[in-house]
This record gives structure tokens, C-alpha cells and sequence, in this order.
């Protein structure tokens, strides 16, 4: 059963006196995360990005797209993996800020809220953390970004529809090719009604998109129709 009394929330969240998660300079309200400067210099990604992966990108073209084979029908991200929001997706995974997974839901909110295809998401889901590394860290930060955004969107969140089956070298330290081998067969659907449904799935960081092309492969051998991706930073 997901909790969110099994998380860090309401510890680590509690800091005195409130500061900048970035610069840490001095903040009114430990709630709005970033100064003032720190806020403006956040870097959101620009409307020229490819439209099936969200790489910033002018090209016709998409380099990435052509390198990688993605089986989702569209990824999207909020911000480029630097800076301030870096430092939000930092907090939150390893400091247990976790009352930053509904800053990054409601920034999500404001890139999709026009969106018409969400209207069809039968449900929101996250790329899971194996179960060990769940334990280790407590929560999934994903999952609390996920299901923030299913509240607002109004719509049935799950974190059964994936399980993670390896306990999978961190990403991270991996090229393109040990990527995806690391992670080939990494994932098994938890539920049996995925057949045409309509899935949004959320992750922190899409990098190479590798994981959560390989979360859609396997959500798609068990039928589901659509993977929709939303990740709050682009890492490329
Ligand atoms: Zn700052
Ligand atoms: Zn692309």
C-alpha cells in the first residue's frame, strides 16, 4: 500500500531558519524553495524542442530521436537539469525535501493544464525504484511528484502499474549501450487492466530518455495504448 506517512515528510521538511535550496541565503518561507534570484534564474525549456522527446532542439531533425528508438507517443520536461532546479531535484531525492515533489507537480500542471490528450490518461504513474533502494531512501520521489500531479489533473494515480525487477546499477555512471543493457528487461507490469489505456508516467530526469523508454516498452507488451512522459528537468 502507498504511503506517504512512510516518507521523510514532515522531518526533513521542517528546516529552521528557511534558505534557498540553491544559494541558501536567507528565504521568508522554507515553502517557496528559492530566493527571489535563484527563481528568476530558473531555466525552463524553450518552446523550439523536438515534439516526440522534448529535446531542446531547432533541428528538423532530432539527434536524439534518431539515436534512441523511444516507443512512448511524447516526453516532455519543464526545465534543463542545471542550476536551481538541479538543486530542487537534489533536495528532494537525497535531503527528503519532499514537499518539493508537489513544487515540481504544479509546475508540470502549468505545462500540460491546456493539453487536451491528458484528458484521455486513464491513469499517472511513476518510473519505480527497486524495492531495496526504495527502503534505503524511504519514498520514491517520483511517485510523490506523480501522484501530486494526478490530484490536480484529477486523476486515479498508481504505483502498481510497474515494478522494477533488477536492482540496477545507478544510470548515472553509464554511456548510452551500458545504459540500455543495464536496463533491458528492468521492469514488469504489476497490474493485469493495462490493456488501451492511456498511461502518464513521471520521472525526475529524462537523460538519455533510456529509462523511461524502457518503463514504456514493457507498459506497451502488456497492451497500453499510449505513454504519455512528463519529467520535471532534460538533462541533455
Ligand atoms: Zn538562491
Ligand atoms: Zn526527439
Amino acid at each position: 500500500m502507498f504511503s506517504l506517512k512512510k516518507t521523510a515528510k514532515g522531518v526533513a521538511d521542517a528546516m529552521y531558519p528557511p534558505v534557498c535550496v540553491h544559494c541558501h541565503t536567507r528565504i521568508p518561507l522554507q515553502e517557496v524553495w528559492l530566493c527571489g534570484d535563484c527563481y528568476e534564474k530558473l531555466n525552463y525549456i524553450p518552446e523550439q524542442r523536438c515534439p516526440k522527446c522534448g529535446y531542446p532542439t531547432e533541428e528538423a531533425e532530432c539527434s536524439n530521436c534518431w539515436e534512441n528508438h523511444y516507443v512512448f507517443t511524447q516526453a516532455q520536461s519543464v526545465f534543463l537539469y542545471e542550476g536551481s532546479a538541479r538543486s530542487m531535484v537534489q533536495e528532494l531525492k537525497y535531503n527528503g525535501f519532499t514537499h518539493i515533489a508537489d513544487w515540481f507537480a504544479n509546475q508540470m500542471y502549468k505545462l500540460i493544464f491546456e493539453d487536451k490528450t491528458m484528458e484521455n490518461i486513464d491513469f499517472v504513474t511513476a518510473v519505480p525504484l527497486h524495492r531495496v533502494r526504495r527502503r534505503e531512501r524511504g519514498f520514491n520521489q517520483s511517485d510523490l511528484i506523480a501522484l501530486s500531479l494526478a490530484d490536480k489533473l484529477n486523476k486515479p494515480f498508481t504505483d502498481k502499474a510497474l515494478i522494477r525487477k533488477e536492482y540496477t546499477v545507478s544510470q548515472t555512471i553509464l554511456d548510452g549501450k551500458s545504459r540500455r543493457k543495464n536496463l533491458r528487461d528492468a521492469f514488469k507490469v504489476g497490474r493485469t487492466d493495462l490493456k488501451d489505456k492511456s498511461i502518464l508516467l513521471i520521472d525526475d530526469v529524462f537523460t538519455t530518455g533510456t529509462t523511461v523508454n524502457e518503463a514504456a516498452r514493457t507498459l506497451k507488451q502488456a497492451g497500453v495504448k499510449d505513454v504519455y512522459v512528463i519529467t520535471a528537468c532534460h538533462g541533455l
